[in-house]
């Protein structure tokens, strides 16, 4: 089967229209927020988006279909007000992915803020064996590897096997690895070596088939650099040859590929789709 490439969408006009969106584009996966990601209100979605959300869906075979969390979540604070409000963010945005059919939600985890980071990343896996006791969902969550900025819990692969192994199966379905995150977390994506040895400790720590999609962004910064900044794939940091190297190596080969790359106007992802067709070895549009 065809490699599975898509781009973060927006909702705008409704949930139907982001689905649409990524059929304009070629787009055989898509991601998209469920809601405006930096406010507590969760929308509301009418009947006939959500009806004509899944039959595009169907139509068009896009799959998966990725909902990405709202940055205000953090399931690692010690405020007892912001831990409440990120537990029923999760389940809500858990229970609208069950409504449209999308089969995954990422999370990032959390951010200490000012705390130890090994207490917070405890707390974070209290918080989400809670959630996993609140319900079961079809849609599976995938915790995404962060940049490494300050207070961040999840930056390193072992960050993200340790809550894996501790929260009760069902809840979490793998990974997501963000290409811009790792290599702001000092992996040196850049070369085949540091490829090698990423694909090996994602493997080894987190098990084969935990990595269920990558989010596919260039960096503005160095190698280590701890800031989450996106660039074009192939303008930034990590470079063209060594996304043909990543795109093309056996262990990331089968993985879905979703961008999150910097967006003025749709020509944007056009110009990045058609540079990420042509790594993977598909012709551009
Ligand atoms: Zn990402
Ligand atoms: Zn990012």
């Amino acid at each position: 089967m065809d490699r599975r490439i898509g781009v973060h969408v927006s909702i705008a006009g409704g949930i139907d229209r982001g689905i649409e969106r990524a059929i304009e584009l070629g787009c055989s996966t898509v991601q998209m927020f469920s809601h405006n990601p930096r406010g507590w209100g969760l929308g509301s979605r009418k009947q006939e988006e959500i009806v004509r959300f899944k039959a595009l869906k169907k139509t068009y075979d896009i799959f998966p279909v990725f909902i990405h969390t709202s940055y205000l979540i953090n399931l690692a604070t010690s405020s007892h007000e912001l831990l409440r409000k990120s537990v029923a963010m999760v389940i809500e945005e858990l229970n609208i992915a069950d409504q449209i059919d999308a089969e995954y939600v990422i999370l990032h985890t959390g951010s200490a803020s000012g705390d130890d980071p090994r207490s917070a990343r405890g707390r974070a896996i209290g918080t989400l064996k809670r959630i996993a006791d609140a319900g079961r969902w079809k849609a599976g969550l995938l915790l995404e590897n962060t940049a490494g900025e300050r207070g961040d819990v999840t930056s390193r692969i072992h960050d993200l096997a340790e809550i894996m192994e501790q929260v009760p199966q069902g809840l979490i379905a793998g990974i997501c690895l963000d290409t811009c995150h790792a290599f702001a977390a000092g992996y040196d994506i850049s070369t085949g070596k540091g490829i090698d040895a990423l694909a090996r400790e994602i493997s080894g720590k987190c098990g084969r088939d935990a990595l269920r999609l990558v989010h596919l962004n260039d960096a503005k910064k160095p190698l280590g650099s701890g800031v989450d900044r996106h660039e074009h794939i192939g303008e930034g940091m990590i470079g063209k040859k060594s996304f043909r190297l990543f795109v093309k190596h056996a262990f990331f080969s089968r993985i879905p590929l979703v961008l999150e790359t910097p967006k003025i106007t749709v020509d944007d992802d056009r110009r990045n789709l058609s540079t990420v067709r042509k790594l993977t070895g598909k012709g551009g549009f």
